[in-house]
């Protein structure tokens, strides 16, 4: 299929892309790697009169530390965050997830950014974002604003984001103890269901638990009941499996399509949590 026509301009800052997506009164849209926004054009789900390319903004690119915090640059691709050191000794869920995306092709290309805007309710990030608490950081015509995962994921492609908005990066603390688990779908690698799960243990106990779920309903969202039912546990078996028992509980509009059923979901939700809550506490 060939997309509807459109105009392409290449932005070479964050503020020249921010104008020129102000100035396209709602019929400008931004392009990063372009492997969400392309496939809906040539379906012609998606009509933009103008394309700003944001692929070769040097402020949106990249990985590092500051002040105790990591940030990621909304274009860095998935690539290069699977492959980041920093992320590997810092905040290795993260890494892993960018790693279960897609195929070479697709890491190489996506974003986090673009990954995080079209939230597809079968995309990776959304899960992982929750589990660690990251912070979406946006600018507009109007400045700076942060959003907590909690609240940037909205509905299905739907997020906390103003049509003149561009996410800048993406903002967490370093956490060891986390974990992402998914059963793919598999051609795409797109999430049947993925779980993240991150757990703060101190003196022997969990403190607290947070556990993000993608794939499952219209958006990623988190278990409260597994998160309730962890907090104040020993980090050990019986409590991972008496969690994972009651994860997906509180799940309403579970996601039946040709991949699976609601009920075959509703059951790899309990399965892929006991993973994911395995892999966080094999971090500690
Ligand atoms: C074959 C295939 C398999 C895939 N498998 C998976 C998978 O297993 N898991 C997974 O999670 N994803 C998967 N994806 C999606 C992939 O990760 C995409 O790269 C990602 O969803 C979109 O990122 P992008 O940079 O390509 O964004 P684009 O397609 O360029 O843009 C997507 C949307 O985000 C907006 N946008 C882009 N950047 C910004 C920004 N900085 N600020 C505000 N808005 C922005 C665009 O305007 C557009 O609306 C797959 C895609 C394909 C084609």
């Amino acid at each position: 299929m060939i997309p509807a026509q459109f105009d392409y301009t290449r932005a070479s800052s964050l503020d020249e892309a921010i104008s020129l997506l102000s100035n396209g009164d709602g019929g400008a849209k931004l392009l990063a790697g372009g492997h969400s926004l392309i496939p809906l054009m040539k379906l012609r789900l998606s009509e933009p009169e103008s394309l700003i390319d944001i692929g070769r903004i040097p402020e949106l690119r990249g990985i590092r530390e500051r002040e105790g915090k990591i940030g990621i640059g909304a274009g860095t691709t998935h690539h290069e965050v699977e492959t980041s050191d920093l992320l590997r000794e810092k905040a290795p869920v993260v890494a892993d997830c960018a790693g279960e995306i897609g195929d070479p092709q697709v890491r190489n290309r996506g974003t986090v950014g673009g990954s995080l805007a079209h939230a597809d309710p079968a995309a990776d990030y959304p899960a992982v974002m929750l589990a660690i608490d990251a912070e979406v950081h946006l600018k507009g015509p109007n400045g700076w604003r942060s959003v907590k995962a909690s609240d940037f994921f909205q509905d299905m492609f739907t997020v906390d984001m103003a049509e003149d908005e561009v996410i800048v990066s993406v903002q967490f603390d370093p956490i060891q103890a986390a974990s992402y688990a998914k059963l793919k779908q598999r051609a795409s690698h797109y999430a049947i269901v993925g779980v993240a799960a991150a757990l703060g243990v101190e003196n022997g106990l969990i403190q607290w638990a947070r556990v993000g779920v993608t794939g499952a309903t219209g958006y990623a969202v988190r278990l409260p009941e597994v998160e309730e039912q962890l907090t104040g546990q020993q980090p050990e078996q019986a409590a991972i499996d008496a969690a994972a028992g009651v994860a997906g509980n509180s799940l309403e509009d579970v996601n039946s399509d040709l991949h699976a059923s609601e009920e075959y979901r509703r059951a790899m939700v309990k399965v892929f949590t006991r993973r994911a809550l395995e892999g966080a506490v094999a971090r500690l």
